[in-house]
């Protein structure tokens, strides 16, 4: 038997979930082993390409132009796409160790983490996740309700993820209608009645998690004004100390954007100009504690936070006396995605990943043979789309010495007719990457015709409808 890795005998990989760090791990598979592998790449949903298309916010399509890189991964001959297809249900993993030679997981983080403060649970309080899936017409969030009439609103946290939700809450309608937003979700923010955005971060303008273009972004809006308190981004000593230390760029420019936009309102104070309809509140050394209301959320009440050096020589909040109440009838969460756990895979629920070494997944503290992972399953939440790129590479670099020590699964049918068979008892509707495209040409068909970038698909029936309709016929699909 010629050896395992050649076209004549290929190296058989699955790569469940169709993100970012999927398609990379895709490419790097590809550039090392040429014709010698075939990649299935599973997603649950019929479309392909994770949180670029279901969380990258909808005015950020430079961001989402990343998608070419993933078409051309996609059209090589050693790529298939089997989307609408949930591993761990359609097929089994112990199924999956019959037909693949290594599994990648590159599932990214589905869920969210929970502030643990009184009142986190009542109606109006949000995970921003639920909201950003909303907006970008991800299946799982279509139905969710955001009580838009709400004239107040907090956002919690400093990250990147804040900052989408700030801006697509004080974007105007002319200023989203040329994006993909989810038409719906566009409607709805059309009749928005939201005037004050209250962004909260725990810690000081020195520690945000945001990047310079975002938080520059806030400043830039058509009919929202930012406010920040000169008091509040001036620089502390435990901040400036820590900042000279670490030679931290992006934060000192964020500080400059920050003291700029603090000097703005001071000086604009008396001005005869038409006010804005929005306003954004950007308050930093403030951490909730409890979210108050009878049937819904009222209010917000908060501390005023001090940092302190932690034992890792970082700088902590910690909560000062100082309180404040402030009334808002919506808040969204915004501190952070979580990893799910995959049945019958290692999960550490801590640190809410995958166990893994360089990504080869442990099972009690061993690898557990052929099964890999990338991204932020992998890593965590954490890192731009680019920073998948490496991430992918060291696992599958790992993958590729375990195929040269002969250390990966022997799967018993290692062969697309065997998938393709299985499929045809589990899972008829399977969509193929050309059927995505198919999707992907309806979607910006319906977008010309409205005068939008696209119109997206938020129901999975329907563009499993759409696609039997635009073939003629309901049939189980294929490349
Ligand atoms: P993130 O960058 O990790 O930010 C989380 C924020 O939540 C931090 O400010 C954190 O503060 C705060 N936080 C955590 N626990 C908190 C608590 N209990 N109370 C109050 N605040 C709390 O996460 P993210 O915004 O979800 O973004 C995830 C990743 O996607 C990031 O790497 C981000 O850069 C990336 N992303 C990038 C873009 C883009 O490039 N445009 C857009 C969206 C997302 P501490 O720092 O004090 O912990």
């Amino acid at each position: 038997m010629t050896s395992l890795g050649t076209a004549e005998n290929p190296l058989r990989v699955a790569i469940v979930g169709s993100g970012p760090s999927g398609f990379y791990a895709a490419q790097h598979l590809q550039k090392q082993l040429g014709a010698g592998v075939q990649i299935d790449m599973f997603d649950r949903l019929p479309t392909p390409f994770g949180l670029v298309r279901g969380g990258v916010a909808p005015d950020h399509q430079t961001i989402k132009a990343v998608t070419k890189v993933y078409d051309k991964i996609a059209a090589d001959p050693t790529f298939r796409f089997y989307g609408h297809v949930d591993i761990g249900t359609d097929i089994t993993h112990e199924e999956m160790g019959t037909l693949y030679h290594a599994v990648i997981y590159a599932v990214g983080a589905q869920s969210d983490r929970k502030m643990g403060v009184p009142g986190e649970d009542l109606a109006g309080s949000h995970a921003a996740t639920e909201f950003v899936g909303w907006y970008n017409a991800h299946p799982d969030f279509r139905e969710r309700q955001f009580d838009l009439t709400q004239e107040r609103v907090a956002v919690i946290g400093n990250g990147n993820v804040a900052m989408d939700v700030v801006r697509i809450l004080a974007k105007t309608y002319d200023e989203l209608k040329g994006t993909d937003i989810a038409d719906y979700a566009l409607e709805a923010l059309k009749k928005s009645q939201v005037k004050e955005i209250y962004v909260l971060g725990r810690r000081g303008p020195a520690q945000a998690a945001f990047t310079t273009p975002e938080i520059k972004e806030l400043g830039e809006l058509a009919d929202a004004t930012i406010i920040v308190r000169p008091e509040e981004v001036r620089l502390d000593a435990l901040s400036a100390e820590d900042l000279e230390r670490n030679h931290d760029a992006m934060a000192e420019k964020n500080i400059a954007i920050l003291q700029e936009y603090a000097r703005r309102a001071t000086s604009d104070t008396g001005k005869l100009r038409p006010p804005k309809k929005r306003r954004i509140y950007m308050r930093f050394l403030t951490s909730p504690v409890e979210l108050i209301g009878t049937e819904r959320v009222e209010k917000i009440r908060i501390v005023k936070n001090e940092l302190y050096v932690a034992d890792d020589g970082s700088l902590r909040p910690r909560a000062t006396e100082w309180e404040q109440t402030i009334p808002v009838g919506l808040v969204f969460r915004s501190i952070g995605y979580k990893g799910v756990a995959l049945p019958g895979l290692p999960f550490d629920e801590r640190s809410g990943i995958m166990p893994n070494q360089q990504g080869r997944v442990l099972q009690n503290g061993a690898p557990l043979p052929g099964t890999y992972c990338v991204g932020w399953i992998k890593r965590g939440p954490t890192g731009i789309i680019g920073t998948n790129k490496p991430d992918s590479i060291e696992s599958v670099e790992k993958l590729l010495e375990d195929l040269r020590a002969e250390k990966l699964l022997a799967p018993s049918r290692p062969t697309r007719a065997a998938l393709e068979a299985l499929l045809a008892q589990h899972k008829t509707n399977w969509v193929s990457f050309a059927d995505w495209q198919i999707l992907d040409r309806i979607e910006q068909a319906k977008g010309m015709a409205a005068d939008r970038l696209r119109v997206k698909f938020s129901r999975i029936d329907e563009m499993l409808k759409a696609l039997a309709e635009r073939k003629g016929i309901k049939e189980p699909s294929g490349d």
